[in-house]
C-alpha cells in the first residue's frame, strides 16, 4: 500500500540516529533488520553518524521506557493471587450462556459492573445501545421417538422461533441445495404441511483420530510474522455476488414454511463428536433478526450431524422417522438497549487521555461462551483487577470495556467508537477522537498471547518492541507486519489491537459451540493473557505521548 511505503521512508529520515540491539526472536530479527537495515549496520558507523544540516535534524527520541518493576509486580499478583478462573467460572457456570438481553447477559453485566466496582475502578457502569430484540432459549427438548426412542443433542438456531407446545410429526427430506429457481420448488407445493423438514444432505464428520498440536511453533509464528501487508485490492470489500433469477435463502425457508412446516432441522456444519455449532447465521443474520422491524421468526433446530445423520440413514431404507420437538424461547425487548459494561482507572496528569482494554461479554446462545469470549472478559478484568491491586497510577485513564451485542456485527463497541471517537456513517469525529491512544483486544479464547500486529507501522514496531522484553518469558515473542486488527476502530482510523493467541480449541470445533464450556479453559494461559493486557495497558497510559496511529484520518 502506497501509505505505508512512504511512511516508512519517512521513519527512515526521522530517526537516522536510532539505534537498538534487536535481541527478538528470528522472526523479529529478520524482519526488523530487513526493513531497518538501512540504520542499524554498521554500529560504529552510527556512533559516528552526525546529522548532516543541524538546523532541520530530529533530536534522537529518548529509548522507548519499559517498566521491568511494575512488570514484576502485576505477574506477582497474576501469578500468587490470581482470580481469573474464579470469574471465568461466574461469567460461563454461573450467567452463561450470555447471549444479547437474555437473562444470563443480564446478570453477567450487572455481576461484571459490581465487581469492578468492588476492584477500585471508577465509574462502573452500564452504557446503553440501541438493539431492539434479544433472544433467550428458555427451554428444548429435541427427540427421535420412531422407529427407535432416541434423545437428541440439538439447539434452536439463535433468533428462531419455538415450538407453541410439544410437536410430534414426520421427517421428510428437502435438500435445499437443489432448490435455485422457482421451479425447483413447485414439485414440494401441497407436500410440507405438518412435516419436520431435513434440509441438507448427509454430513461428513471427521474421525478425529489425530487433533493438531495446540501451540504455535517458532517457524509458524515467524512465517506469520512476514506475511505482508495486503494490496489495497485485495482489501476491497466482497460484493455479494448477485444471485439473478435465483432463490434466496430466505425466499426458500419463506417458501417451506408458507407450505405449512413445522420445524427445518438441519446439521451442525462439520464437528462432529456430539457438538453443535449455533452461531448466529443464516436466517437470522440475513433477516437481522434482532432489529425493530425484523419479520416473524421461523422455527430452525440445529442437530448434531451423527443424529442428523442417523435419521437420513433411515430415510434412505424408506422407513419413516418421526421426531418430537419443544422449545420455547424469548425475544426481550421491552427495552430500546442493550449494555455494555464500562469502567475507569482513573488517570493522573494525562486523565483527559485513554487506553482501552476489552473483550466482548455478549456470547453466543449455545455452551456457557467460554473461550468465546469469556476467556477474554475474565482475563482484562483480571488485568484490571491486578492494575488497582498493585496501587498503578497510570497517566492516563485505562478503561474497561466489555462488549454487548458483539457475534451480530460489535454492536456494542462499534456504539461506543462511535458515541466517543468517531462515526463512519456521518463522517463525524467525537470529542475524543484525539484523545484515544489504542484499544487492546482479546477474542481467540484460551491460549497465551504469542505476539501482536504492528499494522505495517514500524514506529509501532520499534515501541512494542520494548514493552514486549518483559513478556518473552511468557511466550509473547513475535510482532506481526500485518494481521488482526479491531474492526470497529480500524474503520474509523484508530488502533485496536487484536492479541494473537495460541488457538488452543478456537480453532478446531469449541467456539459458538455446545461445548465452549469453562472445562476448556487453561488456568495458566489466561493469566498470562492478564499479565499481558495489565503491561500493554500500564505502557500505554505512561508514555509520553499517545501512540502514534498507523494510518491517517480516514476521512
Ligand atoms: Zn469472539
Amino acid at each position: 500500500m502506497g501509505f505505508y511505503a512512504g511512511k516508512r521512508r519517512g521513519l527512515m529520515r526521522a530517526r537516522p540516529g536510532k539505534c537498538r540491539i534487536i535481541t527478538g526472536g528470528p522472526g523479529i530479527l529478520v524482519a526488523a533488520l530487513s526493513l531497518a537495515s538501512a540504520v542499524v549496520s554498521p554500529a560504529s558507523a552510527l556512533i559516528a553518524w552526525q546529522p548532516q544540516n543541524p538546523q532541520i535534524a530530529t533530536p534522537t527520541p529518548e529509548p522507548e521506557p519499559v517498566y521491568w518493576a511494575t512488570v514484576d509486580r502485576i505477574m506477582e499478583e497474576a501469578f500468587e493471587r490470581s482470580e481469573v478462573m474464579e470469574v471465568a467460572s461466574w461469567l460461563t457456570d454461573v450467567f452463561g450462556p450470555r447471549n444479547s438481553k437474555s437473562s444470563g447477559y443480564i446478570a453477567a453485566s450487572e455481576w461484571a459492573r459490581q465487581k469492578l466496582d468492588d476492584y477500585g475502578l471508577s465509574e462502573a457502569r452500564l452504557e446503553p445501545f440501541e438493539f431492539a430484540a434479544g433472544w433467550d432459549n428458555k427451554y428444548t427438548s429435541v427427540h427421535m421417538t420412531s422407529p427407535q426412542y432416541s434423545p437428541f443433542i440439538a439447539y434452536p438456531a439463535p433468533w428462531s422461533a419455538g415450538t407453541n407446545g410439544k410437536i410430534r410429526a414426520p421427517v421428510k427430506y428437502v435438500n435445499f441445495e437443489t432448490f435455485a429457481t422457482e421451479a425447483d420448488l413447485d414439485p414440494y407445493r401441497g407436500q410440507l404441511e405438518d412435516f419436520i423438514i431435513l434440509i441438507s444432505p448427509i454430513q461428513a464428520v471427521p474421525t478425529h483420530f489425530q487433533f493438531k498440536p495446540t501451540s504455535f511453533t517458532d517457524e509458524e509464528l515467524d512465517a506469520m510474522a512476514a506475511i505482508p501487508i495486503p494490496s489495497p485490492e485485495s482489501e476491497e470489500p466482497r460484493e455479494r455476488r448477485p444471485r439473478a433469477g435465483r432463490l434466496s435463502r430466505e425466499q426458500i425457508y419463506d417458501f417451506v414454511f408458507a407450505e405449512g412446516a413445522l420445524a427445518v432441522v438441519r446439521p451442525d456444519g462439520s464437528n462432529g463428536l456430539g457438538m453443535v455449532d449455533a452461531a448466529v447465521n443464516g436466517y437470522s443474520m440475513e433477516r437481522r433478526m434482532w432489529e425493530a422491524d425484523a419479520p416473524a421468526s421461523i422455527t430452525e433446530v440445529i442437530i448434531a450431524a451423527e443424529h442428523y445423520n442417523r435419521m437420513m440413514r433411515i430415510l434412505e431404507k424408506d422407513i419413516p422417522v418421526e421426531m418430537e420437538l419443544e422449545i420455547r424461547v424469548e425475544f426481550p425487548a421491552d427495552d430500546p438497549y442493550d449494555y455494555n459494561v464500562i469502567a475507569e482507572i482513573p488517570g493522573t496528569d494525562l486523565a483527559h487521555e485513554i487506553v482501552i482494554i476489552g473483550a466482548h461479554l455478549q456470547s453466543e446462545p449455545v455452551g456457557t461462551g467460554a473461550i468465546d469470549d469469556g476467556a477474554g472478559v475474565a482475563a482484562t478484568m483480571e488485568a484490571a483487577r491486578i492494575l488497582m491491586a498493585i496501587g498503578a497510577q497510570p497517566r492516563r485513564t485505562i478503561r474497561v470495556g466489555l462488549w454487548g451485542g458483539h457475534e451480530m456485527g460489535l454492536y456494542g463497541n462499534r456504539s461506543h467508537v462511535r458515541q466517543n471517537f468517531a462515526d463512519p456513517v456521518t463522517r463525524e469525529y467525537k470529542a475524543d477522537y484525539d484523545n484515544l491512544s489504542a484499544y487492546f483486544n482479546l477474542d481467540i479464547g484460551t491460549g497465551k498471547v504469542r505476539g501482536v500486529s504492528i499494522m505495517g507501522s514500524e514506529v509501532l514496531r520499534s515501541i512494542l518492541l520494548e514493552w514486549m522484553k518483559p513478556l518473552r518469558g511468557l511466550g509473547m515473542t513475535h510482532l506481526f507486519l500485518n494481521g488482526m486488527e479491531h474492526e470497529a476502530y480500524k474503520e474509523v482510523g484508530l488502533l485496536g489491537f487484536y492479541f494473537e493467541q495460541d488457538r488452543k480449541a478456537i480453532d478446531d470445533m469449541n467456539a459458538h459451540t455446545n461445548m465452549d464450556l469453562y472445562d476448556r479453559l487453561v488456568p495458566e494461559d489466561l493469566i498470562q493473557n492478564a499479565v499481558v493486557m495489565a503491561t500493554f495497558a500500564y505502557h500505554a497510559a505512561m508514555r509520553d505521548e499517545k501512540l502514534p496511529r498507523a494510518v491517517p484520518r480516514p476521512w
